[in-house]
């Protein structure tokens, strides 16, 4: 099955041209940088990324004079590094008790998913884990939620249908009174048409400070690694809403779009720089990395 890393990779490498085959037994010229930049705007790095990255290789080229393409692929990948680094960040786990976790996303892009396996992650730090069903609009979210505490042991805090504000109250509450190091509170993904989403999540950001005054303490945005320049928009919603501090992005085993970070880190359209604090590599358990800006960069360059 390999390594995460090598999912990472190939997931990465599925742009119509893989970037780090452009490299391959060609001559350091003009036509190079101008395939990397159509391969980069393919894999939606955004424009004002793929100009950044592309001046900086331009001029370390020049600079130390590189005529062989495997070191300007060894310069670029180092660029990239450089560029993702600011999205890099370690997360506080511990910070406070209970750290207490806003988790918002549209539906489908891997929410219930990435809170089982932070729930997983967690837990193998010592953290005493407590989950909230935020979703009492579908079912059907609340029972995978409910599924996914069974599977890690973990209590699970759910009402059927009823105010999510009020869910995400009393699962603060209780975090407290149950001494856990970890509260994660799922939230919708969409909602009934009449509803407005936005406005729902801020209610429940609302209620969750009413319970503690520092809380949320977190407000983390998964997002579906494949959904490319959309991201940017997702992200620039959310955080308008929640003042977000951290994202999740996942599927990463399988897109070809892993470029948008590099379009984030370049505050793309106006989005703000968000945090990096995982990737999603997979399906199973243990499928949850941190987020390492040059790991990233090397399997972004295959
Ligand atoms: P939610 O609606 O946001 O809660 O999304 P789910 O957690 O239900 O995930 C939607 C689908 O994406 C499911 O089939 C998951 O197994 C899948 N998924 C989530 N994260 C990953 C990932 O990192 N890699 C892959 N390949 N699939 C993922």
């Amino acid at each position: 099955k390999g390594s995460w890393l090598s999912r990472l990779k190939k997931g990465l490498s599925r742009t119509g041209q893989s970037l780090g085959g452009l490299f391959v037994g060609v001559k350091v010229d003009e036509s190079l940088f101008e395939e990397l930049e159509t391969a980069l705007i393919m894999a939606d790095a955004g424009v004002e990324a793929t100009g950044k990255l592309l001046t900086a290789l331009r001029a370390r080229v020049r600079k130390e004079r590189l005529e062989d393409a495997g070191q300007v692929k060894a310069a670029l990948r180092d660029i990239l590094a450089d560029h993702l680094a600011p999205l890099e960040k370690t997360f506080p786990l511990g910070k406070a008790t209970p750290l207490v976790v806003m988790i918002a996303g549209v539906n489908g892009a891997g929410k219930t998913t990435s809170i089982g396996k932070l729930a997983n992650h967690f837990q193998a730090q010592g953290a005493k884990v407590l989950l909230a069903a935020g979703d009492t609009f579908r079912a059907a979210a609340r029972e995978q939620l409910v599924e996914w505490g069974a599977r890690n042991n973990v209590a699970v805090i759910a009402q059927d249908g009823g105010d999510p504000a009020a869910v995400a109250f009393d699962a603060v509450n209780a975090g407290r009174a149950r001494e856990a190091g970890v509260v994660m509170i799922d939230t919708a993904g969409r909602l009934p048409t009449q509803l407005h989403l936005m406005e729902e999540l801020k209610k429940i950001k609302r209620v969750i400070g009413k319970a503690d005054d520092a809380a949320p303490h977190e407000v983390l945005l998964v997002i579906d690694g494949n959904t490319g320049q959309n991201a940017i928009a997702q992200i620039r919603a959310f955080d308008a809403a929640l003042n977000l501090t951290g994202l999740v992005v996942t599927k990463l085993d399988g897109t070809a779009k892993g470029g948008t970070l590099a379009a984030v880190a370049a505050g793309s359209q106006g989005v703000r720089p968000v945090p990096v604090y995982w990737i999603g590599v997979g399906e199973s358990l243990h499928d949850l990395q941190p987020f390492v800006a040059k790991e990233f960069a090397a399997a972004l360059l295959g």
